[in-house]
C-alpha cells in the first residue's frame, strides 16, 4: 500500500489560523505582536524568503517591519541596529536573515539578539533551554516537524527515531525535540557507518541532509514514517531521470514544469520510498510550509513572554513544542 502523504500545507494553514486568532485577541488588548526582519544587502534568495515572512506576518495580523542595511554594512552598525530593536517594546521578535556579507561577524550579530526576541531559536540560551526542557524559543523547521507528527497522530514516545543530519538549525534541534518527546533517538551524519542499516531501525526517519533523493527504499523499514526536510534544486536532467524516470513514480506535471523552467525542487527522499513507508511528507508541500507558520507562532510566543503573559490561550497540541517537551 502506498504511504499516507502528510499534508504540510494544510497543517501550516491550520497553525496560521490559530496564530491569527491569538493575534486578534492580543491586538484587541492593545498588545499586537511585532516582528522585525533584518536583511543585509541584496541576496535574491534571501529577498524572496524575507518577502514571504513579511507577507505571512501581515496575513496573520502581526505588525512587521523590514530593515535593509546596505551590502557594505559593518558589524558595529548591525550591532547598533539589533540593540535598538532589542530596546523597542513593540518589537517582540527579531529575525536576522542569513547569510550576511563576509565582512560581518554573523555569530556576534546573532548573539546580540535578546534571547526572548530570538524567534529563530538559534541563540545559545534558547539552545540550552531546549536541551534542558525549559520554555524557550525553538527553531522553526524542527518545531514544524514535530507539529506534523503530532497533528498527524503519529506517536513519538517509545519510538525509534533516526535523524540524518546534525546541523545546528535542523538536525540537532529535531533530535532534541524527539528526545524530549520520549523517542529513542539516533543522530547520523556523513561519517556514520552503514547508514542504510541504521536508518532501517527507524519508526520515524527524519532526512535533513541536502542531497536530492539520497534516501532510497533500502534505508526505510516498511511502514515507517519518513519526514523529508530536504530542499534541493535539481537542474540536471540525469538527476531528474534518476528520481522521476521510474514507471511507478512518473509525474507528468512535474516533468512539464521541469522542461519549461529547467529546474524542480526535490527533497532528500527518493519518490520510490512512497512504496515502503507508512507515511511520508512530500516536497514541496511538506515541511517547507511549516517553517514560516512556526515563525509566526514563535513571534506570538515571544510577545507573550516579552509582555509577561506566558500562556497560549488556544491551539491544542501547541504546548509540546512551546516547552520543548
Ligand atoms: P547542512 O548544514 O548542510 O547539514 C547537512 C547534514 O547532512 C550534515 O550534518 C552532514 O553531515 C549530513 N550529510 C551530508 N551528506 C551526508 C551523507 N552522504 N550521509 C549522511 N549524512 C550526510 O544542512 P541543513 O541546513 O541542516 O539543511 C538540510 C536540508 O534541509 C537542506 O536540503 C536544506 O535546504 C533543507 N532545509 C529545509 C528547510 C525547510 O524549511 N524545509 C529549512 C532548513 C533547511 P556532516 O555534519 O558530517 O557534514
Amino acid at each position: 500500500m502506498p504511504a499516507r502523504i502528510l499534508d504540510g500545507k494544510k497543517i501550516a494553514s491550520d497553525i496560521r489560523s490559530e496564530v491569527a486568532a491569538e493575534v486578534k485577541i492580543m491586538a484587541a488588548a492593545g498588545a499586537r505582536p511585532g516582528l522585525a526582519v533584518v536583511l543585509v544587502g541584496h541576496n535574491p534568495a534571501s529577498e524572496i524568503y524575507v518577502r514571504g515572512k513579511v507577507k505571512a506576518s501581515e496575513e496573520v495580523g502581526i505588525y512587521s517591519e523590514q530593515h535593509t542595511p546596505p551590502e557594505t554594512a559593518t558589524t558595529a552598525e548591525l550591532l547598533a541596529l539589533v540593540e535598538d530593536l532589542n530596546r523597542r517594546a513593540e518589537i517582540d521578535g527579531i529575525l536576522v536573515q542569513l547569510p550576511m556579507p563576509p565582512q560581518v561577524d554573523s555569530k556576534r550579530i546573532l548573539m546580540a539578539v535578546d534571547p526572548i526576541k530570538d524567534v529563530d531559536g538559534f541563540h545559545p540560551v534558547n539552545v540550552g533551554f531546549l536541551s534542558t526542557q525549559r520554555p524557550g524559543l525553538v527553531p522553526c523547521t524542527p518545531a514544524g516537524v514535530i507539529e506534523i507528527l503530532n497533528r498527524s497522530h503519529i506517536p513519538i514516545a517509545g519510538q525509534e527515531a533516526v535523524v540524518v543530519g546534525r546541523s545546528d538549525i535542523v538536525g540537532k534541534p529535531a533530535a532534541m525535540l524527539l528526545l524530549n518527546a520520549d523517542a529513542t533517538v539516533t543522530i547520523c551524519h556523513s561519517k556514520t557507518r552503514d547508514l542504510p542499516e541504521v536508518c532501517r531501525r527507524a519508526d520515524i526517519l527524519i532526512a535533513a541532509i541536502g542531497r536530492a533523493g539520497m534516501i532510497t527504499r533500502e534505508f526505510v523499514k516498511p511502514g515507517a514514517t519518513v519526514i523529508d526536510v530536504g530542499m534541493n534544486k535539481v537542474t540536471d536532467p540525469a538527476v531528474f531521470q534518476r528520481l522521476f524516470g521510474g514507471r511507478l513514480y512518473k509525474n507528468a506535471k512535474r516533468e512539464d514544469a521541469f522542461r519549461t523552467k529547467g529546474s524542480t525542487l526535490v527533497g532528500d527522499v527518493h519518490p520510490e520510498v512512497a512504496e515502503v513507508a507508512g507515511a511520508l511528507t512530500p516536497v514541496p508541500g511538506g515541511v517547507g510550509p511549516l517553517t514560516i507558520a512556526m515563525l509566526m507562532f514563535n513571534t506570538v510566543k515571544a510577545a507573550k513572554m516579552h509582555r509577561g503573559s506566558g500562556q497560549w490561550s488556544g491551539a491544542s497540541g501547541q504546548k509540546a513544542v512551546v516547552s520543548g517537551q
